[in-house]
Parts: structure tokens; sequence; C-alpha cells
């Protein structure tokens, strides 16, 4: 069981006389470990300790930083089983699923943004200007627990390769498999300071740490309204914010799109991670005269997602990352059905097994009135509205405070092209296409601000000055 201290300076403090957060498998209920409770003086020393840090690394040639990226990427290949298995135990994900995309995506994140930083050109001229790219300096890192590792390394990977120094708050909820990203760290040799890692909760370490007057940027992954609250506790030092909120994407099926295909590829990004994805498509637009055979289509393939015990090699759908997250999805479906959805798959009835299962869940007939069609529910729920032209279904999918992510379905990819191109949504896929990590990941509208990932989400960690006059100087 991992009990763990912060690490910060390079060393991991003890654990020992202090208050304790416990992890729980929510399959089972069991401890799985536990974590220190941090606040604002742990927060201060390791601001203090990056910022001490930051010059150094600074100035650390790109091949050594990129080295070490690769070697954290390495780092986690080799642990894998380990770090697919704390996961798996402190939020839920199923094994096979932990390893390949929870584990493998953010292998993936590293080996991207490490080719992205390869690519990067650190001085051109521009017009009369040397244009110089730096660091932005000490980044705060606050991440959720839903794919907590990836969210991390786009994060941690990204700012180690732009010169940045990092303090990083995992979620309370699953902090356990960033106590092996501190253990990998120290093993490649990460010079001390460089990534320090404060455990606790929002209140006690992520509030302090968007407001420390000391970081020049914050980077969030979570939910709409902390976002904001993050956003608000930043900008009293005009501190630079990067924020990765959540969505309601769309799924729209277009009149010629094979149905088999695209119920699986929709619930597959539906129920994927028991529905826990910031990107997951929730929303299906389906036209209107098919709605009977897309109904079929769907309810035969959802029979193929049955709860089971995450520790099981063939399960795909675990419970839910805690009891909390179960109550809250339970609340989203048992408003559904009373503000009039038709329930065609799952409902809010126990599963049957102890731990934070529920049904995979259908709604068909929703419309734009009700909450389902409007509000994240971060479960396995999806909401099937009709529509009878494009243009109306383009009008629904882009009906939302969220602009996150989205599908088209088409036999012919140029229409669902086109159709693409009128969804205002940071990414969205045709034909099943799913994320695409070499490929900027962020929202439109109250999604979020900036880009995570590849080349862009390399950037976000950079300034750029411009010094005029010294463009022969290059
Ligand atoms: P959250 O937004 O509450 O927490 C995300 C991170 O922010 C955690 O590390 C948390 O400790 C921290 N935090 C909480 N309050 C803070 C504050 N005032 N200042 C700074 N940091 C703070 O998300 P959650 O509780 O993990 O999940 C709640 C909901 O958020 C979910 O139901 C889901 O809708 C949404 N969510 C979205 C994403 C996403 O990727 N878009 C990820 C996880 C959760």
């Amino acid at each position: 069981m991992i009990i763990s201290g912060h690490f910060i300076d390079g060393r991991w403090q003890s654990a020992t006389d202090q208050s304790l957060i416990e992890v729980h498998n929510p399959a089972t209920g069991q401890i799985v470990g536990a974590v220190v409770a941090g606040d604002q003086s742990a927060v201060n020393q390791a601001v203090l300790a990056a910022t001490r840090g930051f010059q150094a690394w600074a100035a650390t040639p790109m091949p050594e930083r990129i080295a070490l990226v690769d070697a954290l990427a390495a780092g986690l290949a080799e642990h894998r089983d380990e770090i697919a298995e704390t996961l798996s135990a402190e939020m839920g994900a199923p094994i096979a699923f932990a390893r390949a995309a929870q584990v493998g995506v953010a292998i993936a994140d590293l080996n991207a943004l490490a080719a992205a930083a390869k690519a990067h050109v650190e001085r051109e001229a521009v017009s009369n200007s040397l244009v110089v790219s730096e660091p932005v300096g000490v980044v705060g890192a606050i991440t959720p627990w839903n794919f907590p590792l990836h969210q991390i390394m786009l994060k941690v990977g990204a700012a180690l390769l732009a010169g940045c120094t990092v303090v990083l708050k995992p979620s309370e909820v699953a902090p356990l498999n960033a106590v092996l990203i501190g253990r990998i760290l120290d093993e490649i040799g990460l010079p001390a300071g460089v990534v320090n890692i404060v455990f606790g909760d929002g209140a006690g370490v992520g509030a302090p740490l968007a407001a420390h007057p000391d970081i020049d940027m914050v980077t969030f992954t979570g939910s709409r309204m902390v976002g904001e609250a993050v956003a608000r506790a930043a900008s009293a030092t005009i501190t630079k914010v990067a924020l990765e909120l959540g969505g309601k994407s769309a799924a729209i099926i277009l009149d010629d799109a094979p149905l088999e295909s695209a119920a699986r590829d929709v619930l597959r990004s539906c129920f994927a991670n028991s529905g826990q994805t910031c990107a997951a498509l929730t929303r299906a637009l389906v036209p209107a005269h098919l709605k009977d055979a897309w109904g079929q289509a769907i309810i035969a393939e959802a029979a193929n997602w049955v709860p089971d015990d995450p520790a099981q090699e063939q399960t795909i759908l675990g419970p839910l990352a805690s009891e909390l997250q179960k109550e809250r999805v339970l609340a989203h479906i048992r408003a559904a059905i009373d503000e009039g959805a038709r329930l065609i798959v799952g409902g809010a009835e126990p599963v049957g097994l102890e731990g934070a299962y529920v049904r995979p869940t259908v709604f068909a007939d929703v419309t734009p009135d009700m909450a389902i069609f409007r509000e994240e529910v971060f479960g396995p729920v999806l909401a099937v509205t009709t529509y009878t032209t494009e243009d109306e279904a383009v009008a629904l999918a882009n009906d939302s405070d969220y602009g996150l992510a989205g599908g088209v379905w088409s036999a012919d990819p140029q229409r669902a092209l086109a159709v693409a191109l009128r969804v205002r949504t940071g990414t969205i896929g045709i034909n099943g296409a799913g994320l695409d990590v070499g490929a900027p990941f962020g929202g439109y509208k109250q999604s979020g601000v900036g880009r995570e990932a590849g080349t862009r989400g390399f950037e976000e960690f950079l300034e750029f000055k411009a010094v005029m006059g010294a463009s022969s100087l290059v």
C-alpha cells in the first residue's frame, strides 16, 4: 500500500504525524493508500523550490531536456503494469484499459510533446526582430482523477520541455499514480526542484497554488466551476491560465452513415472509462426518420457494456471513480427520467455489484430544454435527440455552453468534413476517429482556454520575446 508525503526539492517528506487523505478502491470500498493533506505552507515550500530550480532548468539545453522526457516515457513503459494496477485500484478503470489507454496514452503524449520540442525553432528572424522563445517560468499544475496520468503528462511533459519548473497538485481522489511518477522522476535523475508534487484537496492545496503570487502560469483540468475559481484566483496577479474543462459533445449521425458502426463508436466514446471522459460524445443527434433503426442499433450495442470487476482482464466497464461520483450520476439519471426523457437502456436501479457501479444508460426523445441535453454527467449516460435537416443537426450540436469535442458519421467523408467544419469545438472526429495526441486538444466556449498536446500544447508553456533590430543576429 502506498502512503506518501509530498515530493519537494527532490526529497520525499515524511507522511508520519501528518493528516492523511485515504484513497479508496471504488470497486470494493477498501483503502488502497493514503497521501498527506497539504496546506499553504507545503505549497509555499514547493513554489520556493520550483523558483530556485527555474534558472538552471531553463538554461539546460533542449536536447538534455528532451532526453529526460524520453527517459520519463521509458520509465512509464517500464512500470506500466504497476502504474495500471495502481490507477485501476484508485479510480476503477478496467485493468486492460488502464494499461492500454491510461498509461499508453500518457506515453504517447510524452513522445508527441518531445517530437514537438525537437522541431521547435527557439530563435528566428521575424520582420526587423529576432524572436526568441523562453519558458513561461514556474507552473502550477492542478489535475483531476479521470485520466490522471495522461492529464499530468500533458502538463508536466510540456512544461519540462519548455524549460519551466512545476508544482503539481494531483487529484486527491486518485493521487497514488503521481507518487509513482515522482519515483520515476527521482530514478531518471531530474534535478531537485524541477518537479514538485504537493498532495491534498482543492481548498487546502489547489486554491493556494492557483493564487500564489510566485507562480507564472496555472494549468488546470477539471470541472467548469472550479476552472472559474482557478481563473479568478490567478487573475489577482494576472497569471497566465490554461483551462481544460468539461464538455457535452455531440455525435452527428448523418442519414447515410452506417448505423451499426456509428452506434459502436458512439457508445465506446460515451461509455469507456465509465463515461468519465471530458471529450466523451454524450449527445447523439440522429435523423428523425431513422430514429427506430438507430434505437435498435444502440440497444444491441449497449448489451456489450456490462459493468464488472475492473481487476478482471476482460472487463470493459468498471465502477465510477468514487461513491460521490456514482451519486452525482444517479441524480442526473433520475432528473432525466423526471423531465420526460425516454429510457431505452439502463436506469438508476442498482447494478447488483458492491461498489460505485451504475448501469450504462441511454435516453431517447431528449429535447434541448432538458438538463440531460446540456449538463455534463461524467458517467456512462447517452442522450439521443432527433433532427430533420443537416442545418438543424449543426445548430443542435452548437446549442451548448461547451465546445470541447464532437463527431460526424457519413458514408461520404467530404460531407462529414463539411459538417465538422461548422461545429464550434476544439476537436471533432470523422467516422469514429478519436483522440490524436499529436494534434491540439482543448475547448471553445466554456470548455476552456488554451490547448494541450503536441506542438500547440508545448507552445502554451512559452513566452515569445521580440528583440527589435536584431533580425540579422539569429
Ligand atoms: P474538480 O474540478 O472539483 O477538481 C479538479 C482538481 O481541482 C482536483 O485536483 C481538485 O482537488 C482541484 N480543486 C478543487 N477545488 C479547487 C479550488 N477551489 N482551487 C483549485 N483547485 C481546486 O473536479 P472533480 O471533483 O475531480 O470532479 C467533479 C466534476 O468535474 C466531474 O463530475 C466532472 O463533471 C468534472 N470533471 C471534468 C474533467 C475534465 O477533464 N474536463 C475531469 C474531471 C472532472
